[in-house]
């Protein structure tokens, strides 16, 4: 990881560049302080609450680090820091604030390695995807909006824009740091500041993001990291100067959020959950939909909104293409997450672990035929079988709830029409993915699914150019794409 020749460092990135290139690959090992505090104005503190947390490697179930929990009174003097710092950074030339998110984006590259195995780490996805995905994508997150920060004339043409103010973002646990760079990269090339709270389970690569906060010269206050649960949470939704919410998380607490706010005026973008249709046509190249199919839902253990939780498989060819789905994951690894052969990694939580062992137990009491492979998991931490429901209808809990987890249910089906029918039946509307050789197919699903990502031939492919979100219960507002930038500015 040595710095690219072509680029030349800013003078402040120079110390940031020689340390990590100095050091030999081996000795380059993960460093985790024993206790984080709050990232408040530039600097952590230790939290007024006096309170602290656990976050767990849930692989094994140690303890990686004590978080703080912020108070109330810690939520006051986050945003209070944001509101100072965001008079400033709204009247820095729009070149200097796209400089300070390159140089995030150039750090975070820099930073790759450590990033992606802390994730793994105190999240439990595979290193694999950390690796490959996430951070990756964290990167191009910033680089892309930092493309922004001086063209929003050129975005939103004849109109000016000014930028909300002080922005109150609340992530959860299934993709911590892309789902910190989805919010803040935005915020920040708008002109923004922001307070963050990432999920309980998973605040320390935040926290080192913090780190990476000093390094690029971010100033002081226009990014606050605060860490806690819900009720610092709350405290953040609540706050009157907050000028903006943005959340991803569970459809329950984004309705609850959409009532606390309700009169306030707060401008608000909400992500919430999804039970994606992944529809495979007769048509279909069928080995290419097997692998399809297993990224779709067993992804990041299938904690991920958009994941590919129902299939629907066309009659004609169902019996084949369980057969080959079945094989396939009976090879699926379950295991250490920094393991580089691990498929499956470890589930996030020991409570997440429970709802989706009560989810398995209701599909079963519904009548539901099950398949899990036969490969062991392992006996200490959190892990969950891949898991099959077949003989299920539409009605069925399992096919109408989100699970959150690696467990896929199999309808099918004999019509377009019917398919999409199904498809459109359950309260949410995120995502959906279909597989056919027809465009006339994929063209009629484009325009009957009712979810704000369709993907075909493909699934769970991300880039910071297009627009995320979802319509019924999966959420308002997009993330991604020039959209993104809309719930962060004030247009006149
Ligand atoms: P959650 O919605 O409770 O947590 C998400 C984030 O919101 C966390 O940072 C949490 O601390 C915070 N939070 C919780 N209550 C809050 C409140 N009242 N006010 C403000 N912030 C609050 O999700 P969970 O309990 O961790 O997971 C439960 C289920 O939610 C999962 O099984 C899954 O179905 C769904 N979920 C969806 C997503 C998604 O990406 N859409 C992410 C996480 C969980
Ligand atoms: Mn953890």
């Amino acid at each position: 990881m040595k710095p690219k020749s072509s680029q030349t460092p800013d003078p402040s990135m120079a110390e940031t560049f020689l340390k990590y290139a100095a050091a030999p690959e081996s000795t380059r090992q993960i460093r985790l302080r024993d206790q984080y505090g709050l990232f408040i104005d530039g600097t952590f503190r230790k939290p007024e609450s006096g309170q602290w947390m656990d976050s767990l490697n849930p692989a094994n179930e140690s303890l990686l680090a004590k978080v703080a929990v912020a108070s109330e009174q810690d939520v006051h003097r986050a945003v209070q820091a944001a509101g100072k710092a965001q008079k400033k950074w709204q009247k820095m030339p729009a070149r200097e604030r796209g400089k300070v998110l390159y140089r995030l984006a150039r750090l975070i590259q820099e930073r790759s390695r450590e990033l992606s195995v802390i994730e793994s780490m105190d999240g439990g996805k595979p290193i694999r995807e950390s690796r490959d995905v996430d951070i990756p994508l964290v990167a191009a997150w910033f680089f892309y909006y930092a493309g922004w920060a001086d063209k929003l004339q050129y975005a939103f043409p004849g109109r000016e824009t000014t930028p909300v103010g002080v922005c109150g973002q609340i992530i959860p646990w299934n993709f911590p740091l892309l789902m910190l760079a989805w919010k803040i990269a935005p915020a920040l090339a708008a002109g923004n500041t922001v307070v963050l709270k990432p999920a309980e389970t998973t605040s320390l690569t935040a926290l080192v993001f913090a780190d990476i906060c000093r390094d690029a010269d971010v100033p002081p206050g226009v990014i606050n990291i605060i860490t806690g649960a819900a009720a610092t949470g709350q405290a953040l939704v609540h706050h009157p100067e907050i000028k903006k919410i943005a959340f991803t998380g569970s459809t329950a607490v984004g309705k609850w959020i959409q009532k606390a706010i309700a009169g306030t005026g707060k401008k608000y973008s909400l992500e919430l959950g999804g039970k994606g249709a992944n529809i495979i046509f007769e048509d279909a190249p069928l080995d290419q939909a097997v692998e399809g199919v297993i990224n779709a839902i067993f992804f990041n253990q299938g904690h991920v909104c958009c994941a590919g939780a129902r299939l629907l498989v066309q009659e004609s060819v169902s019996e084949s293409f369980l057969r080959k789905l079945k094989h396939r994951m009976s090879h699926l690894i379950v295991g250490d997450p920094l393991d580089k052969n691990t498929d499956i990694g470890a589930i996030n939580s020991a409570s997440q672990l429970q709802r989706i062992k009560e989810y398995i137990n209701i599909g079963l009491a519904e009548g539901a035929q099950m398949y899990q492979s036969h490969e062991t998991v392992p006996s200490k931490g959190y892990f969950c079988s891949p898991t099959l429901f077949t003989d299920v209808s539409q009605s069925n809990t399992v096919v109408q709830e989100e699970i959150f987890g690696p467990v896929l249910t199999v309808q099918t089906f004999r019509t377009p029409s019917e398919a999409l029918e199904k498809a459109n039946n359950t309260p949410y509307g995120l995502s959906g993915g279909v597989w056919t050789d027809k465009g006339s197919k994929i063209f009629q699903a484009g325009s009957e699914i009712q979810a704000g990502v369709l993907w075909s031939n493909t699934f769970n492919k991300f880039d910071p150019t297009s627009p995320f979100g979802g319509v019924k219960e999966s959420g308002v507002g997009r993330e991604g794409g020039l959209h993104g930038l809309y719930p962060y500015i004030n247009l006149r």
